[in-house]
């Protein structure tokens, strides 16, 4: 079985703190490749505008391509509704059946996983891997997992991480009242930023 992390994200731009998670979880869980997995519509944003799931694609794109280990998915872009990671491991499952799966995240997003839609198919789908950064807190974290593992027979992992105070809220800020973003996120994805004028107003 080849193990694969999936780094899903509404990469809204992608930045280099995205980057260094992925990586770091190829390396500390020895997986043999990570598959980036840019949201379709990502339903929990509360109504903040996101930009095209075209552009975050591209962004995205241009964010991996010198990395051999870092492939891109269509998956949830192309499928129309609110994007739900349990659909998405499901149907990896269905195309990719010699995968293992290796959800990789944030704290935040691993503390409000059973609020998910369908959690127990996700937990049952893959091993949700987990970031301990900075100030996050460790022992709630592992608790965390305790539970799921006994309400839903998870299968967590935590893996530690450099703290990397980067965010794309931050980063659509500075573009948006003209400072530089240079270093916080790959040069060709600035580029693409300018060209198109994207989080301008
Ligand atoms: P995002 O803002 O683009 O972030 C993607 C991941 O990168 C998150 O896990 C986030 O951690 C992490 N991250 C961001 N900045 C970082 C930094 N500086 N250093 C280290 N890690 C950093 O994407 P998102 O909107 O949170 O969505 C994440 C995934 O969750 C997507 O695949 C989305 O579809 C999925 N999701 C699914 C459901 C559902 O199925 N019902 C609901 C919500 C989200 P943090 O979690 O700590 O921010």
């Amino acid at each position: 079985m080849r193990r694969i992390g999936l780094m899903g994200g509404t990469f809204d731009p992608i930045h280099l703190g995205h980057l260094i998670l992925a990586e770091t979880a190829r390396d500390e869980l020895s997986l043999d490749g990570i598959l980036f997995m840019p949201t379709g519509c990502s339903y929990l944003k509360d109504g903040r505008q996101v930009a095209d799931r075209e552009d975050r694609y591209r962004m995205t794109e241009l964010a991996i391509r010198d990395h051999p280990g870092f492939t891109l998915s269509r998956m949830e872009i192309d499928r129309p509704g609110n994007t739900y990671t349990a659909d998405t491991l499901a149907q990896l499952h269905r195309e990719e059946p010699d995968v293992e799966w290796f959800l990789i995240t944030g704290a935040d997003a691993f503390l409000m996983m059973e609020h998910w839609v369908r959690p127990e198919e996700i937990f049952a789908l893959c091993t949700v891997a987990c970031t301990v950064r900075g100030s996050d807190d460790r022992g709630r974290l592992e608790e965390a997992g305790k539970t799921y593992a006994e309400r839903f027979q998870a299968k967590t992992a935590l893996f530690p991480l450099m703290r990397m105070d980067i965010s794309s809220t931050e980063i659509r800020g500075r573009l948006r009242t003209g400072k530089s973003v240079r270093y916080l996120l790959p040069g060709p994805v600035i580029e693409y930023i300018r060209e198109k004028g994207l989080y301008q107003t």
